[in-house]
């Protein structure tokens, strides 16, 4: 277990059933991980489904403050997918809720079950507006502009 508290991004989305209760409950959800504390949570934003099929999307992106390994907070919110009720029938599905870790500190990492900085994160708008919200020096102006065609709406929420 890291000594020091490492600065993690995870990025949340559904979008079968209630998405936006469900990415509600997930960030909740999250801030109870055992050794880990929530720092930060994006907007929310409804997209278009990106690689995947479907109804829309609700993302949103969390900062953590973690002492679990990247392995372990992996492990973490596969559970909590697990909980929401996902199935995996087949690649880019609808699923009921994805957990994906961004960014671990400052970390590279690439095992078979786990690449970070998370792979397919720069060509996805989905992510990378959340992202920006929460941390926007390590989101160029330059890329979002790039995703124009890619819509995402930020949702106002009460
Ligand atoms: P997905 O179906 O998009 O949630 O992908 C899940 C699969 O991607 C799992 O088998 C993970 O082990 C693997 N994976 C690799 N890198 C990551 C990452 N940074 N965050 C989440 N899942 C990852």
């Amino acid at each position: 277990m890291p000594r020091e508290p490492v600065t993690a991004f995870v990025s949340l989305g559904a979008n079968l059933g209630d998405a936006l209760e469900t990415v509600l409950a997930a960030v909740q959800d999250v801030a109870r991980l055992p050794d880990t504390e929530l720092t930060g949570c994006s907007r929310f934003y409804r997209t278009a489904p990106h690689e995947a099929s479907g109804p829309d999307f609700i993302n949103a992106v969390v900062c953590l403050a973690t002492r679990l390994t990247a392995p372990h907070l992996l492990q973490a919110l596969q559970q909590l997918e697990l909980e929401a009720g996902r199935e995996r029938p087949y690649v880019n599905a609808p699923r009921t809720l994805d957990l994906d870790v961004l960014l671990y500190g400052e970390s590279c990492i690439d095992s078979p079950r786990l690449t970070v900085p998370h792979p397919r994160m720069w060509a996805r708008a989905f992510v990378l507006y959340p992202l920006a919200d929460l941390a926007p020096e390590r989101v160029s102006a330059e890329i979002l502009a790039s995703m124009a065609n890619q819509p995402v709406q930020p949702l106002a929420l009460a």
